[in-house]
């Protein structure tokens, strides 16, 4: 089994202004053939948790365990991990039938015979065979980024450990990628831990998404969870394109002002928020509808601003009134035209939105 257990694991680092909290108390516990992918901006800690993973980097404090067994001060060799990074890292002056059996020669007494057969059953299904005599500056980037996928698929390592690996390419080549990478990992039934900032490739890989935000993990949890069910206002901010609108509120009975508007909460929804004052609301650009007038309840009237075509959808950036800062976003399909400058109404259905603690930030629906 290789269930991988990550147990209050933290990383700090010292530099010249202090103690940096690279990764804070983080536990996750990720099933054996798991497919998890860590996001987060910038600097929130996810190539530390991987580095930790793969013993690059010493835990400060916690524990990780695989299979049972606790590795923190395992080498990076003896741990049955294999790490495939955004700089794919191959050697120059090798063929990818060395690049590819490098690491076994290296490290284990493994025959010759069976390096080769696991080599040539890796680039088969890699659909890199006929390559397996260049150089890697004879291969495109994609073909690079399968060696350095096959050069870990060759160890038949108990958890992949993937650090941004498709970054380097182009939108279509990574698109292509993406599918592929999603088929190797449910074949070969490994355990894999994915760093990537792409949104995209975190919402359709993975069985689980892990949140990071400043070295704390925010939510972890399937795909669909984490953008319908946030925990929070990062996790709703950060998980969706365009983001989700929010707007701060103040509740008084049933009624939460906001800056612009007043939105009246159906009976069982302000019970729900009845404890709170300090509330905001949240909605999807996709979850707000073009309504004939504001007759109705929480609808509201808005200005275009502008409109960006998508092709199958357009993306609107709204003001409630034309001299206002403040926008909003919708998105409509692609086939209603908006105008700049045109007056709509738009409606929040009440089921759509997202109701947060504005103080902690926590959601309350
Ligand atoms: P990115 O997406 O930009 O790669 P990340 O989420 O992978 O970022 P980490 O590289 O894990 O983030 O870094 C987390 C924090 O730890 C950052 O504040 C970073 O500056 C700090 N850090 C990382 N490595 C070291 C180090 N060796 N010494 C000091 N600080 C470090």
């Amino acid at each position: 089994m290789a269930q991988l257990t990550l147990d209050n694991v933290t990383k700090t680092f010292q530099d010249d202004d202090g103690e940096i909290i690279a990764v804070d108390n983080v536990s996750v516990d990720i099933e054996d053939g798991e497919f998890l992918c860590v996001v987060g901006p910038s600097g929130c800690g996810k190539s530390t948790t991987l580095r930790m993973i793969a013993g690059l980097e010493d835990i400060t404090s916690g524990e990780i365990r695989l299979g049972g067994q606790i590795i923190n001060d395992q080498p990076p060799a003896r741990r049955n991990v294999a790490m495939v990074f955004q700089s794919y890292a191959l050697y120059p002056h090798m063929t990818v039938r060395e690049n590819m059996a490098f690491g076994l020669e290296e490290s284990t007494d493994m025959p010759d015979s069976e390096i080769d057969q696991r080599v040539e059953e890796a680039t088969k299904m890699l659909g890199i065979f006929d390559l397996i005599d260049r150089k890697p500056g004879e291969l495109s980037g994609g073909q690079q980024q399968r060696v350095a996928l096959g050069r870990a698929i060759v160890r038949d390592p108990e958890v992949f450990l993937m650090d941004e690996p498709l970054a380097n390419l182009d939108a279509k080549l990574k698109a292509e990628m993406r599918t592929e990478l999603q088929h190797l990992q449910e074949d070969l039934d490994v355990t894999t831990v994915y760093v990537t900032h792409d949104q995209t490739e975190a919402m359709t890989m993975s069985d689980r998404i892990a949140i990071l935000n400043d070295g704390i993990l925010q939510q972890c949890a399937t795909p669909l969870e984490c953008y319908h069910e946030p925990n929070n206002l990062f996790v709703a901010g950060f998980i969706g394109e365009p983001s989700m609108n929010f707007f701060p509120t103040t509740r008084e009975g049933t009624t939460l002002r906001a800056d612009r508007f007043e939105y009246e909460l159906g009976d069982e929804t302000a019970a729900a928020v009845s404890e709170t004052t300090n509330v905001t609301l949240g909605i999807r650009p996709e979850d707000i509808e073009l309504a004939d007038s504001t007759a109705a309840v929480n609808t509201f009237e808005a200005v275009v601003d502008v409109v960006e075509p998508r092709g199958n959808e357009n993306t609107a950036h709204l003001q409630f009134d034309a001299d206002a800062d403040e926008q909003f976003t919708m998105t409509v399909d692609g086939m209603t035209s908006l105008k700049s400058g045109q007056r709509i109404s738009v409606a929040f259905p009440e089921e759509a939105i997202h109701l947060f603690d504005t103080g902690s930030g926590e959601a309350i629906r």
